[in-house]
């Protein structure tokens, strides 16, 4: 099987290259602002997005405009063009469409409408942010703990890992004042066999925010709060950033407001603590996932609708919610499974995991400050999450088990038709059972199981 894999390391430039870093950055950085402007203009006039053709013009118009672009290599400035037709073509679907309605209906004040107006649109990149990139699609090599970007040069990298299979492509970013590079390598792995359904060791996850995630083994996983832990750090830094003051500064005759030095020291400090908390949140992901995937052969889970709960839930809600990270657990477990041959199931949005007995499969509503399952027909007496973590198993093992006897029906025909018949299979599940479900029961399962 071929995967892609990504590498992240901390660059160790010296004076001279980092200065070249920085300009190469906002020289991309300046480019793509040209760019999303041309954009935009190009769609008020002509009621429509300029095609890749149109913007790779436009960047040879730029770069002859504007001399200090030559120093960069072309391929990183070329690839905002295309860059920037998918960014065009994502803010004009459905879904972006809906949410950015959403967010026009919520917004109470001035800021909050502008950024709702522009949600899902190309934005353009803040030299203030510290946050500039340069995407190589070519025309580098990694050699030992050193890269080599074409006009840039040798730069050394603190290699903590080994890289394998062929980097495919190579990306320099900034966060702060420190450079990373990230490269996607794709490799092959062995294909392994999943073991047999009946012997395999699967575990139903129910994620929380009081404990991180209750097994069905009755294994609890701490919630790390890593953002509750920095947070009062962090208000007290912000609170002096917000002091700071903005200075007048007289560039070209025009007066532009630009951050004191005082500022752009503070602004430093936050985003270091911003990164410190990134930083923890990952390292726990990973070793969790890590030791889960040793520890079992299969996984259960929700599918969690993280978007609507964070924009229905209260501001410490909110705020827990995107702390614990669930998104991100279930994407790295998810892909972790695949690589190590583990059964990997996500059951469906509107399942009752939380009103459902594990027993007996009575409904039973349940309020946020209910922690106990009591049910009054089989006598559950059980912890909610441990009750829900139950359901959520043995709904994933029905579904593995009906999904393994379909592959086995569609041994005989093309591999393309029993993919197909998967994925019928997926469909008709889960409009049985949102279809099982009456209105008001919908009502109660969409209430986040916390
Ligand atoms: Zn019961």
């Amino acid at each position: 099987m071929k995967i892609i894999k990504t590498y992240k390391f901390r660059l160790n430039p010296d004076e001279k290259t980092l200065t070249l870093l920085k300009q190469h950055g906002g020289n991309s950085r300046f480019l793509w602002n040209q760019l999303v402007d041309f954009s935009s203009k190009y769609n008020e006039e002509n009621k429509k997005f300029p095609n890749q053709i149109l913007l790779q013009k436009e960047i040879i118009r730029i770069k002859k405009d504007n001399e200090f672009l030559k120093i960069s290599h072309s391929q990183p400035l070329q690839i905002h063009a295309q860059r920037l037709v998918k960014t065009n073509l994502r803010s004009i679907t459905k879904e972006t469409i809906n949410l950015r309605k959403q967010k026009i209906a919520k917004a109470k004040t001035k800021k909050q409408m502008a950024k709702a107006l522009n949600f899902g649109k190309p934005k353009f990149k803040s030299k203030h942010n510290n946050s500039d990139s340069i995407f190589y699609p070519q025309n580098f090599k990694i050699k030992r703990s050193r890269i080599f970007l074409a006009k840039i040069g040798y730069i050394s990298f603190i290699k903590h890992r080994k890289i394998e299979g062929k980097p495919l492509s190579l990306i320099i970013t900034q966060d702060g004042e420190q450079w990373y590079c990230s490269t996607s390598c794709e490799l092959k792995i062995k294909d392994i066999p999943k073991i047999n359904l009946d012997k395999a060791n699967i575990v139903g996850i129910d994620l929380g925010t009081k404990s991180f995630a209750t097994l069905s083994d009755d294994t609890v996983i701490e919630n790390p709060r890593t953002l509750r832990k920095h947070l009062k750090k962090l208000k007290r830094e912000q609170k002096i950033l917000s002091k700071r003051q903005f200075v007048e500064k007289q560039i070209n005759g025009k007066a532009v407001k630009t951050s004191s030095s005082n500022r752009t020291k503070q602004r430093i400090k936050v985003q270091k603590i911003h990164r410190k908390i990134r930083n923890i949140r990952n390292d726990f992901l990973h070793k969790t996932t890590h030791d889960m995937i040793n520890k079992y052969d299969g996984f259960s889970l929700e599918t969690l609708d993280i978007k609507n709960m964070v924009s229905e839930g209260s501001k410490g809600l909110n705020r827990s919610i995107s702390d614990v990270s669930w998104y991100q657990f279930c994407r790295i477990l998810e892909y972790k499974s695949a690589w190590n041959a583990k059964h990997f199931v996500k059951i469906d949005k509107y399942f009752p995991s939380t009103q459902k007995c594990s027993k007996c499969n009575n409904l039973m509503s349940m309020e946020l400050k209910n922690r106990i399952y009591d049910c009054h027909i089989c006598g559950n007496y059980m912890d909610r999450d441990k009750n829900a973590s139950l359901n959520i198993l043995n709904e994933g093992l029905n579904i593995l088990h009906t999904l393994a006897t379909k592959e086995i029906y569609a041994c005989g025909q093309p591999a393309n038709q029993a993919g197909k018949l998967v994925l019928n299979l997926k469909t008709k599940r889960s409009k049985k059972s949102s279809k099982k479900l009456d209105s008001e029961q919908i009502k109660l399962c969409s209430v986040p199981n916390l």
